[in-house]
């Protein structure tokens, strides 16, 4: 070690630069280091159940906190509930100047944040003073402008101009994990107050102590009561929060496993629910890098915070050309990290929140090792006591192993090689996962190519974990569903004020299907042809061999349909995927063209159509719904090349471009009133927006395919690309929920599909949309379609791209 200056100089070691504790102790102290519940406005005391929260870097208690039970959500929920209507009376200019409040306090307060934040979650002071505090502040300051900017609460939704006609989703349930426990606290409360919603949160057990600080700003800012309320405890708290009747939005960022739980316990409810869960996001390296930026790349992508970090750039995928001087430079930088006390201004890695996860990351790494990776960490000089683990190249990993495809939630990096671009993005996308992805390469096409690729919600081009909030975060597939920041993440907690008074949906049940007949011709007298299941582009017989009869509004059979099972539809969505990933690459303006085809050839058929229709529902309505659906056709063909993305400014030289691509194969549940223009209505946008369809009619009216096909097959739509399958919508949505090859599913019947289908869905988490069992007027444009649904139809995928040398 160097002693004198001159050596010092010369070798640039650094010394110790602990940032002071001490107003936090005292703000601890002054509290007894003891804390209750925020619950409408006041502090709960505390009881004799409580859990105790500690500095991972030493070991010390640093506070006892009262663990919540279910009667305390109650009271906290029964509070957000209460302070609802005060807060929605407000205008929307009064609750901005809450959150730009939020906001000042957070700067005031941000040194004592921080420190509390290194202290109890082990993260260096470095990040979360000069990473996390700045990303909260400016989380309240971007929302306190969407609060502005929606305008005042009306019956009718808000009256400004943006987001108009939209009203708050309500009481909101949040749920948040340790890794970022004040940046996920701020992620959440700020969208949700700016949209006029009321909040309960839960922080993790193993940080409490900066949403309880949040807590007492919102009460040095004169919040209402009850507008936001903090209680603490695990697990079970946050199960009971999920659980409450009363609550109508949950927000849940933690584990995959978790984000399945809450999607299960929400299945029957009407409860909005947006899930931000792991990653193991690919960090890919082209042999024309910058390898040295790659590597204080990697250093951000999978040293910060511990390697704690849901979109941690934990998987190295680097051209095989490259790879070995890559490794080189890896560990020379990893000789130069510091581990250390997360209170010491100068260290890179802090310490690990918790024995829990330590013994998770070093029992991961031992199974990478026994599964063939070989592993490399530096010497470098380790604190004696805490949570401390050494930064960890694993290398030799084969893409199947456990550290290859779980997510370690550690400082642990898993590196594979790759010799072209398409092993590169089959690599990165062999993961159930889809979170972030980094790309890195001096070439620009390349870059944005592989990005385009990449099944994730956020890609990093020559850069890695970049956050802000106008630029919207969240993840594909196993990730989860549902987008946090910029306009996307306000739509979480919003909802279309006329949902609010819908009726119930009607659905009727349909006996024919309970006595199929042997699939015929059909061909009594007055009988039309037994129509046929539509896959691939192709009529299917139904794999079962039976039909079902199909009555008129009289109950005179009007023709037979095709009882589909399982295998017709494993067959639809084998058609449908390969279908699905052409159609999204095919031109907006070629997608257009083909949906006005459809409405051309629609109305070639009108009177054969309108005569069909007509049997189900009356003239009156044949007419009307025919003319709405063309109508419908039009207005998708007009929105295929106008609902386009968006580009960011973030604070940083960036441009951020925010990509609406298609969600993939999209299964969709017809609803059984106005049995054409319902189908349509959802078909269409789906379609327009680039996605693949296997959709089940209504039952009743389930002839009506026929028609349909004859309309796809004459329109120039790609075989594949919507799909339809008749019989009973319950068992056949069921087996669409299942599937793992099916990336959303619609249903739009009663409040049993809308349960179903997302029971259904949690094996691959796959993106559910429903009309919560209500009726919705397909007549009426407001309600049946346009942003709405295309929102629904579409994901976005924020590629951040760097300018200037
Ligand atoms: P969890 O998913 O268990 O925790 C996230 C939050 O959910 C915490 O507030 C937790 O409470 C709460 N919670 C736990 N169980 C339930 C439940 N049944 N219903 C409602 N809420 C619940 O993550 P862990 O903290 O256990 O971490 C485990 C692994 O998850 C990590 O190793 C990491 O791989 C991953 N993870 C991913 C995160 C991400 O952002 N993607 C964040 C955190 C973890 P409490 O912590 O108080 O028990």
């Amino acid at each position: 070690m160097a002693t004198s200056i001159v050596e010092k100089f010369h070798s640039m070691e650094y010394g110790p630069a602990p940032e002071d504790p001490g107003e936090v102790n005292k703000w601890l102290d002054a509290h007894q280091r003891t804390f209750g519940h925020y619950i409408n406005g006041a502090w709960t005391a505390v009881g004799s159940s409580k859990f105790e929260t500690r500095n991972p870097a030493t070991g010390e208690v640093l506070a006892r906190v009262a663990q919540a039970d279910a009667a305390d959500i109650d009271r906290a929920v029964k509070a957000a509930r209460a302070a609802l209507p005060g807060w929605q009376a407000l205008t929307g200019h009064q609750r901005a100047r809450y959150l730009y409040a939020f906001a000042r306090q957070v700067q005031k307060w941000s040194r004592r944040l921080a420190v509390l934040e290194s202290l109890d979650n082990g993260k260096s002071i470095r990040e979360s003073r000069d990473i996390d505090i700045p990303l909260v502040a400016r989380h309240f300051y971007y929302h306190a402008g969407w609060a502005q900017l929606l305008g005042d609460l009306t019956p009718t939704g808000f009256d400004g101009e943006e987001f108009r006609g939209y009203t708050p989703v309500g009481v909101v349930g949040q749920i948040i994990p340790w890794n970022f426990p004040l940046l996920m606290f701020a992620w959440k409360v700020a969208p949700a107050l700016a949209a006029g919603n009321t909040v309960v949160i839960k922080p993790a057990e193993f940080t409490p102590l900066t949403a309880i600080a949040m807590a007492e700003i919102a009460a040095e800012v004169g919040l209402p009561k009850g507008v936001l309320n903090v209680v603490n405890g695990a697990g079970e708290t946050g199960a009971a929060l999920v659980e409450h009747p009363d609550i109508d939005k949950i927000a849940f960022t933690g584990s995959t496993e978790v984000g399945r739980i809450i999607r299960k316990a929400t299945a029957k409810t009407p409860k909005k629910l947006s899930l931000e869960l792991g990653g193991k996001s690919p960090f890919i390296v082209f042999d024309d890098a910058d390898l040295d930026s790659a590597v204080e790349g990697l250093v951000d992508g999978i040293w910060f915070n511990q390697g704690q970090v849901c979109c941690a750039g934990s998987r190295l995928l680097v051209q095989e050309r490259v790879a070995e001087r890559l490794y080189d430079k890896i560990r020379a930088r990893m000789e130069t990290l510091r581990v250390g006390s997360p209170l010491d201004k100068a260290i890179d890695i802090g310490a690990i929140v918790d024995q829990v996860q330590y013994d998770r990351i070093t029992k991961l790494v031992a199974m990478g090792i026994a599964e063939g990776a070989t592993c490399w960490q530096p010497e470098i000089p380790m604190p004696k006591n805490g949570l401390f683990l050494k930064p960890t190249l694993l290398t030799d990993v084969h893409p199947s192993s456990t550290v290859a495809q779980q997510e370690i939630f550690g400082p642990v990096l898993a590196s594979m090689t790759f010799r072209t671009p398409a092993e590169a993005v089959e690599l990165a996308n062999n993961t159930p996962y889809g979170l972030a992805a980094c790309v890195w390469s001096e070439n620009i096409n390349v870059a944005l190519d592989v990005a385009a690729q990449v099944k994730a919600g956020v890609v990093w081009i020559n850069s890695t974990n970049l956050f802000d909030a106008a630029c919207g975060f969240g993840g594909y597939r196993e990730s989860g569903y549902g987008r946090e920041g910029g306009k996307e993440g306000m739509y979480e907690y919003l909802v279309p004020a006329w949902t609010k008074n819908a009726q119930k949906a009607e659905v009727v049940t349909q006996a024919a299907t309970d006595s199929p007949k042997a699939d015929g011709n059909g061909s009594g007298p007055g009988i039309d042809r037994t129509v046929k299941q539509y896959i691939g582009g192709k009529q299917a017989r139904p794999d079962s061999g039976y039909s079902f009869p199909v009555y008129n509004r009289e109950g005179k059979l009007v023709g037979e349909a095709p009882l589909g099972n399982r295998k017709d539809i494993r067959n639809a969505v084998e058609a449908a995927r390969p279908a699905g990933n052409k159609w999204a690459k095919t031109a907006a303006h070629t997608r257009a063209q083909v949906l006005y085809y459809i409405a051309e050839n629609l109305i070639q058929r009108r009177e054969e159509i309108v005569r069909k229709l007509s049997e189900f529902v009356g003239e009156a309505q044949a007419q009307v719904e025919f003319d709405s659906s063309v109508d419908r056709a039009f207005t998708y063909a007009a929105w295929c090349d106008k609902f386009e993305g968006s580009v960011h400014n973030p604070p940083f030289r960036m441009v951020t471009l925010a990509m609406k691509e298609a969600i993939g194969t999209v299964a969709i549940l017809a609803p059984d009133d106005a049995p054409l223009l319902g189908l349509l209505s959802l078909v269409l946008p789906a379609v327009a927006m680039g996605n693949s369809v296997v959709a089940v009619p209504s039952e009743r009216c389930a002839t009506l395919i026929g028609d349909l096909y004859q309309v796809f097959d004459t329109s120039d739509l790609p075989g594949g690309v919507v799909n339809l399958v008749a019989g009973r919508p319950m068992e056949l949505g069921k087996t669409l929920a299942e599937h793992d090859d099916v990336d959303a599913v619609w249903s739009f019947r009663d409040e049993a599909a809308a349960a179903m289908v997302k029971l259904g869905s949690t094996g691959n988490l796959k993106q559910v949309w429903t009309n919560e069992g209500r009726a919705i007027d397909w007549f009426h444009p407001k309600q049946s379609q346009g942003l709405w649904y295309l929102q629904h139809a579409t994901q976005i995928k924020n590629i951040w791209v760097p300018y200037g040398e």
